[in-house]
């Protein structure tokens, strides 16, 4: 199946637009996605980092109040402050309460819970601790370890505070009391405050038990809350030391970035986690920009696109349409040379061609030399045919007679050419005398053989008298077409004198060339 050019040109140029558009599009999605990718990749860096910052924070405060703690408890160990020397032991707490910004208060209880001395202006009587998990613990616990116990809200301020306690044993080693720092939760709060997490983030700090310490934002039942079951605390934060994983809230539903990182010195953790919409706020707004400015860009290129498809299928046409009208051109001019050459009424070759052949021959003659013939041929009594039986019949005939002049031509290089009137002339190129009198009696039998009815003659059938001359040299003799003609035309009318229906060969008499030295 052949296709068509101006379709393929169309074809490809819009192949071309698409493949344009598509490239641009995959570009620009790979270039978004990559962009989301490392804004992603950011966020789970500065999360992690800023996990580690926080970490760092807190176990340093804890060391800070830790150092207190001791210092209290081996105090109260060594009984170098006696339990009764009330007014040193509450200086010594109150100074360090106040020197250290973190620390709320200090406790100290003995093995019954109740209130031995306390940082607080005046020594509460009325209470009795021994129902707090630290005091527990320690009762339970020989361990000479800080322990960290859940948020509690404090039974003198009602104020939420973080609390670390160590053991006092008593010179045998059994259980003497406890002493109780009270950490400031303002205090935390006052620091996370500075980060920027968005509106959705949330600063977390909670023990290796899953329990809430503290979170910013703080929400009703945040404080002591337990998140031991989340996915997040047993998929990442119970096996890992530090990590930055994508996770989204049961809570809030909301999907966020978090880092974390568990304290070095005690068994606490910090999350630091961001809104993944809040991260990719920026991102999106530029890609929605861009999208938009891609599509005004597409829409663009659709258009030059079917502009130029357009414009390639009218030039493809206009060059098709070229090409067909040359063609066509070619062929009429084609025809018109062939018509130009050729006579209306019997085909035969026409006078004027006949004598630039005859011409060219001479040329050809005079070089090479060779054998050379020419036929000219008359329709006897044409004139009382034409009489008898009419113009038009006269044309029949005579188109009839080309016709077996024709026939009895046979190699190729021979011309039959309408002379004039009823006249026709054969041109026999490299054809000798005898073979141009086969050819003329060939043509006189083949005319004859038509048996063309002739009433007006006595032969009773059209006839034809042909005159034949030829010429035979070497190489260097020539000759005019003229008096070739003229020669043939001698013969003819000998033919004609002799009776008619019937060939006459005259010898042409060929000039010599004159030499150069002769006179
Ligand atoms: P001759 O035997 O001596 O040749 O006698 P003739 O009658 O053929 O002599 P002539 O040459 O005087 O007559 C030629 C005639 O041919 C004259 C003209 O009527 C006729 N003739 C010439 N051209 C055409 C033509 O195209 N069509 C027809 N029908 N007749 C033509
Ligand atoms: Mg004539
Ligand atoms: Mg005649």
């Amino acid at each position: 199946m052949q296709v068509c050019p101006i379709k393929v040109a169309s074809r490809a140029a819009k192949g071309f637009v698409a493949a344009v558009c598509i490239i641009i599009l995959v570009l620009e999605a790979w270039t978004s996605w990559h962009e989301r990718s490392t804004e992603m990749d950011e966020s789970f860096r500065a999360t992690a980092n800023m996990a580690l910052a926080l970490s760092q924070h807190a176990d340093q405060a804890l060391d800070e109040v830790d150092i207190v703690l001791k210092a209290v408890m081996e105090q109260v160990q060594d009984k170098r402050l006696a339990t009764t020397d009330d007014e040193r032991l509450h200086n010594f707490l109150v100074r360090n309460v106040s020197e250290v910004p973190q620390l709320a208060g200090l406790f100290v209880y003995d093995e019954k819970g109740r209130w031995i001395a306390s940082s607080q202006p005046v020594l509460e009587t009325r209470f009795n601790n021994s129902d707090r998990d630290y005091f527990q613990h320690h009762q339970a616990h020989r361990a000479d370890t800080t322990f960290i116990g859940k948020p509690i809200r404090s039974k003198s301020t009602g104020h939420w505070v973080l609390t670390m306690s160590r053991r006092v044993s008593k010179p045998d080693g059994s259980f003497g009391g406890v002493v109780l720092a009270t950490l400031d939760i303002q205090f935390f709060e006052r620091f996370y405050r500075k980060f920027d997490i968005g509106q959705q983030g949330a600063i977390l700090f909670g023990s290796n038990d899953g329990t809430v310490l503290y979170r910013r934002p703080l929400l009703a039942d945040s404080m002591g809350k337990s998140l031991a079951q989340s996915p997040l605390f047993q998929q990442h934060i119970k096996v890992q030391e530090a990590g930055a994983v994508e996770s989204r809230s049961t809570q809030d539903g909301i999907l966020r970035i978090h880092g974390f990182k568990h304290l070095a010195n005690y068994p606490l953790f910090v999350i630091v986690a961001v809104s993944e919409d809040e991260v990719l706020h920026g991102w999106a707004r530029h890609a929605i920009v861009r999208g938009v400015g891609i599509i005004v860009l597409l829409l663009a290129i659709c258009y030059g696109g079917t502009r130029m498809v357009a414009q390639v299928s009218l030039r493809e046409r206009a060059q098709a349409d070229a090409v067909r009208a040359q063609a066509e051109l070619e062929a009429m001019f084609e025809l018109l040379q062939t018509q130009s050459r050729r006579d209306g009424l019997t085909g035969a070759i026409n006078r004027r061609h006949f004598d630039e052949l005859l011409e060219a021959e001479a040329a050809r003659f005079a070089r090479v030399g060779g054998a050379f013939s020419l036929l000219m041929i008359d329709v006897d009594h044409f004139k009382q045919y034409n009489d008898r039986y009419g113009h038009v019949v006269g044309d029949v005939c005579l188109k009839n007679i080309a016709a077996a002049i024709s026939g009895a031509v046979q190699r190729e290089i021979d011309t039959v050419a309408r002379y004039g009137g009823e006249e026709f002339s054969v041109l026999l190129p490299e054809c000798g005398s005898a073979g141009a009198l086969v050819v003329a009696e060939r043509i006189e039998a083949a005319v004859r053989a038509r048996a063309i009815p002739h009433a007006s003659s006595v032969e009773g059938t059209v006839t034809v008298s042909i005159g034949i001359t030829s010429i035979t040299s070497d190489e260097g003799f020539s000759y005019l077409p003229r008096e070739l003609i003229e020669s043939a035309d001698k013969a003819l009318y000998q033919a004609k004198e002799a009776g008619r229906g019937r060939a006459v060969y005259r010898e042409f008499p060929v000039r010599k060339p004159k030499l150069a030295w002769s006179a």
